[in-house]
């Protein structure tokens, strides 16, 4: 049980999930105690705005110096100095909560690998290859919070991929040969108006009266209709997504279509580089490269 007031102390994602999460238990009130601005708070704004929308309160510039008997928390008021960190002021005043819950930082439960040959832990995190993900035990991979990286979610989706590219081929016997990356299709390449302006879809929102009483969604995501929309911006920089302008513009016939799905190939015994279908390939994936002669 959480208690009738809840305060929250930190300043990430972390503390404003904790705060809205104890809305959600039933907390009257939820206090964020921060050490500095809502300007430097290393959290989403929107994800701020939406938890003072639900009646998440946050003491600015304060931090707590002293838990006392029976729930009295002694808050001291913090000033940025000129670098922006948070200074004492020597100016005190009394909080009291029910309940207070730390939201400081996160630690990486470490105790399954605990004994594993060669595997190395640094700073509370396992150390990989991190071309292969690989530990220094052979054949244990790991990826995520749990190695030198940022902790998101964006990352540790990347960190799977690859680290299961790596044990495919670690257990196939093989290594995992990178294909080959061409160079940036930067802006001057690209043939902007061929793609049509489109508003961006919004995604539903709970209403303010249903969020603190469930965790359903507050944000929800987008129809497979919607979904496929957004996706159609894309202006593919560099990556051929198989318009045929290139077929089409080509005078000498020297484009060939290979299918759904492969691309084009070019008939060097027909082109004579004129260089129209690299000036007309709207995301800038044909690159005129002089003849060797
Ligand atoms: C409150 C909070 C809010 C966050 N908000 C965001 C956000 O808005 N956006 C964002 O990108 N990231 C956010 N993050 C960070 C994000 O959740 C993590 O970076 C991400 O989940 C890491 O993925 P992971 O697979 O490494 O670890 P996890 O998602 O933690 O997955 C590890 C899994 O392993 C299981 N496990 C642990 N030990 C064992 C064991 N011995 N045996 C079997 N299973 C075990 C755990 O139960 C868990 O399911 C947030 C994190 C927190 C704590």
């Amino acid at each position: 049980m959480l208690g009738r007031r809840v305060v929250v102390y930190g300043g990430g994602n972390t503390a404003i999930d904790m705060a809205r999460t104890a809305k959600r238990l039933g907390a009257t009130e939820a206090i964020i105690v921060y050490r500095r601005t809502r300007e430097r708070m290393p959290a989403h704004d929107f994800e701020v705005e939406e938890a003072l929308q639900e009646g998440v309160m946050v003491k600015w510039l304060s931090t707590i110096k002293q838990q006392g008997d029976a729930g009295a928390l002694t808050i001291e008021k913090m000033v940025l100095d000129a670098k922006g960190n948070p200074q004492p002021t020597g100016e005190f005043e009394t909080l009291e909560a029910d309940s207070l819950v730390l939201a400081l930082g996160q630690d990486v439960d470490l105790s399954l690998l605990e004994g594993v040959p060669g595997l190395q832990i640094k700073d509370g995190v396992v150390q990989v290859d991190p071309a292969t993900m690989m530990t220094g035990h052979p054949g244990v991979f790991a990826g995520g919070d749990m190695v030198p990286a940022e902790r998101n979610v964006t990352v540790a989706v990347g960190h799977g991929k690859k680290a299961a590219r790596h044990i495919d081929a670690w257990l196939r016997g093989t290594t995992v040969i990178p294909t080959a990356k061409h160079g940036a299709a930067t802006f001057e390449r690209l043939n902007t108006w061929y793609y049509t302006d489109a508003p961006k879809t919004m995604r539903p929102q709970l209403d303010l009266a249903r969020r603190t009483s469930s965790f359903d969604e507050v944000q929800g995501g987008l129809t497979e209709d919607n979904a496929l929309f957004e996706a159609r911006r894309c202006l593919s920089c560099g990556n051929c997504f198989e318009c045929d302008n290139c077929y089409g513009v080509c005078p000498d016939n020297a484009v060939i279509k290979l299918g759904p799905g492969q691309r084009f190939e070019f008939n060097y015994e027909y082109c004579k580089g004129c260089g129209m279908c690299a000036a007309e390939c709207p995301c800038g994936a044909i690159e005129m490269v002089a003849e060797q002669v």
